[in-house]
């Protein structure tokens, strides 16, 4: 048996039944991380000597019998999210030795409910890029095909989960950073409501579109972690009161007599003809299970991409400003240099160059006499973009659609063009705009073995609609029971 591949279920059964320890379990993913890591480099940190004493802790608790469905379970976490004691660098320079002071509320949520950290995940420098190749500390690759990009921004995350170096790990999405990967890795992902989840802890990229959500094999997976971290934190002013519903409770409900939303904008030219067929496929799958078909529009849709890439870059200029080498991580101090010169040595060498790309681009939309022309066209654009949603969910439950584009390109394919690489997101980003959930599951393989993922989107907190979609359609479906060769 490999122990690396249980699911969550599973691996509760068998430490339930002390058949298996949590220091054993974490035992066999910490042997999984050195088989894998030379050829994914999904891990910036690995906390193995930690992982084991949470382990055995653990196996306290569940000695005790006080175990809830995360005690001893391994996970990672984006290495944008802040740990304890853990170095947490961005996959920066500028933040290479940075070591927070306190866990992000999610991770103290998890650790709180039992799980064992193996370590930090890599990803795109701050979170900005679609492939992980922003990463100052080197590229992950794509389990499924070694030459592919495993998506980003947290490709880390997704490339582990797939390769069982995690049972689940949590990242975050600003406009597609967890959908993506999860779509290139045949993991599913899962970005919450705007608010559900608390942001207190994650370095901020683009505060307004910030989200932090949960990685696994399978929805029923997924569901357990976002039970734990889901809910109000006092501490973050933008994190929902509204009460967690029983994300279990919802895995049945199947999908009969649900109405599922096919956005006729995302269907239109430039979409993969094998990513499709596998979406088209799933949606047959989906109807024969009970749901309707219904075509929506997105009558705004063409003005994401340019909004998203406005705001975004607008607030990540605002937010980046705090890394000026007085506060956090790299300092470059010369002993004649002004503090002018302090400032610039630090940022230009210890940001790579797509952060400084939209550092700038944000800055010129921000500048004085641009502001209203850009950010605050932006923002009213943004609400033609909510109210076509909010139009469309008054005809259906949730909205289907394909992820990304195109299956997973290989690496090195886009790093030149910036557009190029922008446009992978081009069905992702507008679910941001608008604060609402959405989820990407595995739903079928282009011809060369690489996954295709499925986006489901919801209106505001209707993640168990979600759910309940995503496990109906793996109850008859086996997409996401298949492993890579690795
Ligand atoms: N790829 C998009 C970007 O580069 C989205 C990133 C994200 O969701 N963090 O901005």
């Amino acid at each position: 048996m490999e122990l690396h591949y249980l699911t969550i279920a599973q691996a509760r059964e068998l430490l339930d039944r002390r058949e298996l320890s949590s220091v054993e379990l974490t035992q066999a993913l910490l042997d999984r991380i050195a088989a894998s890591e030379p050829s994914l480099h999904a891990y910036l940190t690995i906390t193995a000597d930690a992982a084991l004493a949470s382990a055995a802790a653990a196996d306290q608790v569940i000695a005790a019998g006080q175990a809830g469905p995360l005690t001893g379970i391994p996970a990672g976490i984006k290495d944008v999210i802040c740990t304890q004691g853990v170095r947490t660098t961005c996959a920066s320079r500028i933040l290479e030795n940075f070591v927070p002071p306190f866990d992000a509320t999610l991770v103290a949520r998890l650790k709180a409910a039992g799980m064992v950290m193996l370590g930090k995940h890599n990803m795109d420098e701050f979170a900005m890029g679609s492939s992980t190749e922003n990463s100052a500390f080197g590229p992950t690759h794509n389990p499924w095909d070694l030459k592919a990009i495993p998506g980003g921004s947290s490709g880390g995350s997704a490339a582990s989960v797939a390769a069982g170096s995690a049972f689940f790990a949590v990242g975050t999405d600003t406009g597609g950073s967890i959908r993506q990967p999860a779509s290139h890795c045949g993991v599913v992902g899962l970005k919450p409501t705007y608010g559900r989840v608390s942001r207190l802890g994650l370095v901020a990229f683009a505060s307004s579109l910030d989200q932090a959500g949960p990685f696994a094999r399978s929805v029923a997976d997924l569901a357990e972690v976002l039970q734990v971290i889901a809910g109000h934190d006092p501490a973050d002013s933008t994190s929902s009161p509204a009460p967690v519903p029983d994300y279990r409770a919802a895995l049945g409900r199947g999908v009969k007599g649900l109405r599922l939303g096919l956005p006729k904008e995302f269907f239109a030219a430039g979409l993969d003809p094998e990513v499709e067929t596998a979406v088209k496929a799933a949606l047959a799958t989906l109807e024969g299970l009970g749901a309707e078909l219904v075509e929506v529009s997105l009558p705004h849709s063409d003005y994401g991409l340019a909004v998203y890439y406005i705001i975004a870059p607008a607030e990540c200029s605002s937010n980046l400003a705090r890394f000026d080498g007085v506060k956090y991580g790299l300092s470059l101090r010369s002993e004649r240099g002004s503090l002018l010169d302090m400032y610039l040595d630090t940022r230009s060498q210890g940001f790579g160059p797509e952060v400084i790309r939209r550092i700038m681009l944000g800055t010129y939309a921000l500048s004085a006499g641009y502001y209203d022309a850009y950010y605050g066209k932006a923002g009213q654009v943004r609400t033609l973009i909510r109210r076509d949603f909010a139009q469309a969910f008054a005809q259906c439950d949730a909205i289907v659609s394909p992820v990304a584009p195109t299956p997973a390109f290989d690496l090195g394919q886009k790093v030149d063009d910036p557009v190029q690489m922008y446009l992978s997101d081009i069905f992702t980003l507008s679910c941001n705009l608008a604060g609402l959930p959405g989820m990407s599951l595995p739903c079928g393989f282009s011809q060369g073995g690489r996954p295709i993922g499925l986006q489901l989107l919801g209106p505001h907190f209707a993640e168990e609609t979600l759910l309940a979609i995503g496990h109906a359609f793996q109850g008859v479906t086996d997409h996401h029971a298949q492993r890579p060769a690795l």
